[in-house]
């Protein structure tokens, strides 16, 4: 019997309860799960409760969690403060459809806290910021297409879902009308003089959109230079510049990437941790684009002259409650902070074991974020004679890691108590420990050496 086999086997011995739960979710949900990433074999988790850095399933299972809620949970699970605010705000009504004085607040902290937002427009996802921002973009110069680059995710909607996964040229996802490819422009990032000459070919350009943190919240390493020269060309040529913080926001720094860079975009959105953890997203930008929400009260003028956004949740008064204490903790800088050393902690202490056992792989990411390259590339690995010599900013390198080895190192890392994003990386919070590290990288060095044991990865 494989190796595989064994683990699988194993690891479905202690997973009783789960594997009840998947027969059952197997003959009600469409494709047996809540999200395409929730998708796992022998069986996906579920979940019971979290508390701070770690999460239990139904069957007791205990794992370090580095998944925190998609990124969502930068102060960890159950937050007494957010446990708090949700409940107070919850025992007055859960949703009223009117705007509410805990809308106004929330807004107010974002606009103190990020150098774009002039004004404030509440979503309730990251998919439908990243719409909205689009059909703001398009509405304010009145043009259609978009220059967006390989591997960078902006949600799941039509214009978004072709290009952020390998092979990059191909459709994303079945359908999604065709003539939605033509307003796309699809390029590698990294490179300015391929952006202008983009531009230049292409004068039907509304936005450039990316991730400022790299595709996949950092997994491929971006240039701050490159964001510079993407500020200075986009400003130049009238087209506007769009940040996708949806993962960055109030966690690379309190303002998000565009407060640690130095870089204010004309747009950027939110999702994620600006709602504490419940659902929610924000649109922020230019008061003149976002004037574009303005209504005159003349119904006959107003559909011409404007952007139209509804929407029953937006800025639900428990989303609010929890966006509020959660984005109060991150004003002092202390959330960001610390999240971002048990990060760096943790991406030390991986290469420590990569570079112990001379693997051909190493640990990476920006701010409270951690993404593992493992070396699989036969010619690669014959060149490269230290570990530092892997590095890469190439999307496909990096994103084109074999998927058996990235399913077996996610399962491994759950069977010995460890869960992450996807692929083979997670995020952090600042409720994060010392210990959670310590466990962690136990459970990493046993993950890393069964893959050796099974030829997945390789020494250099
Ligand atoms: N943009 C980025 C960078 C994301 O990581 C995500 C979600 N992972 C989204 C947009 C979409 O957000 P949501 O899942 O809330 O729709």
């Amino acid at each position: 019997m494989s190796a595989t086999n064994n683990l699988i086997d194993a690891y479905a011995a202690v997973r009783a309860k789960s594997a009840a739960w998947y027969r059952r979710a197997s003959a009600v949900l469409g494709g047996n799960v809540g999200h395409d990433l929730r998708y796992f074999e022998p069986m996906p988790l579920y979940i019971e409760r979290g508390r701070a850095g770690r999460k239990w399933d139904v069957d007791g299972n205990e794992y370090i969690d580095f998944l925190i809620g998609n990124g969502a949970l930068l102060l960890g699970h159950a937050h007494p403060a957010v446990i708090d605010a949700i409940a107070s705000a919850a025992s007055r009504g859960t949703h009223f459809g009117n705007d509410h004085p805990l809308q106004i607040e929330w807004a107010e902290l974002i606009q103190k806290l990020v150098p774009a937002a002039e004004r404030v427009r509440f979503v309730n996802s990251g998919t439908e910021a990243s719409q909205l921002a689009l059909r703001l973009a398009r509405a304010f110069t009145g043009k259609s297409k978009l220059l967006r680059f390989e591997g960078h995710f902006h949600g799941w909607h039509d214009d978004a879902v072709h290009g952020f996964q390998l092979p990059f040229e191909a459709d994303g996802s079945r359908g999604v009308p065709p003539n939605v490819r033509d307003n796309l422009i699809t390029i590698p990032d990294g490179n300015i003089t391929l952006v202008e000459e983009v531009l230049s070919e292409n004068q039907e350009v509304a936005a450039v959109i990316l991730e400022p943190s790299g595709a996949s919240y950092g997994r491929v390493p971006i240039d701050i230079e490159f964001l510079r020269g993407l500020r200075e060309v986009t400003a130049r040529r009238g087209v506007l510049l769009i940040f996708d913080e949806v993962v960055t926001g109030f966690r690379f720094s309190p303002g998000g990437a565009q407060g640690l860079y130095g870089i204010t975009p004309d747009l950027s959105y939110f999702a994620k941790v600006v709602a504490g953890g419940l659902p929610g997203g924000a649109v922020v930008g230019r008061r003149d684009i976002m004037s574009l929400f303005n209504q005159t009260g003349d119904p006959q003028q107003d559909r011409f002259e404007r952007v139209t956004h509804f929407g029953t949740f937006n800025a639900s008064p428990l989303s609010a409650a929890a966006g509020i204490a959660v984005l109060t903790q991150v004003a002092s800088g202390e959330a960001t902070g610390r999240a971002d050393a048990m990060a760096s902690q943790l991406r030390a202490a991986f290469n420590d074991v990569l570079s112990r056992q001379q693997i051909a792989g190493y640990a990476y990411g920006p701010s409270s974020t951690f993404h593992v390259y493992f070396e699989t590339n036969p010619e690669r690995l014959k060149r490269a004679s230290d570990r530092q010599d892997l590095k890469t900013t190439d999307a496909r390198l990096l994103k084109g890691m074999p998927g058996t080895l990235i399913t077996q190192y996610q399962r491994l890392l759950r069977f010995h108590g460890v869960d992450i994003m996807s692929s083979t990386g997670g995020l952090l919070s600042a409720a994060h420990t010392e210990r959670d590290i310590e466990d962690a990288t136990v459970a990493f060095e046993r993950t890393v050496t069964a893959l050796l044991d099974e030829q997945l990865i390789y020494r250099l």
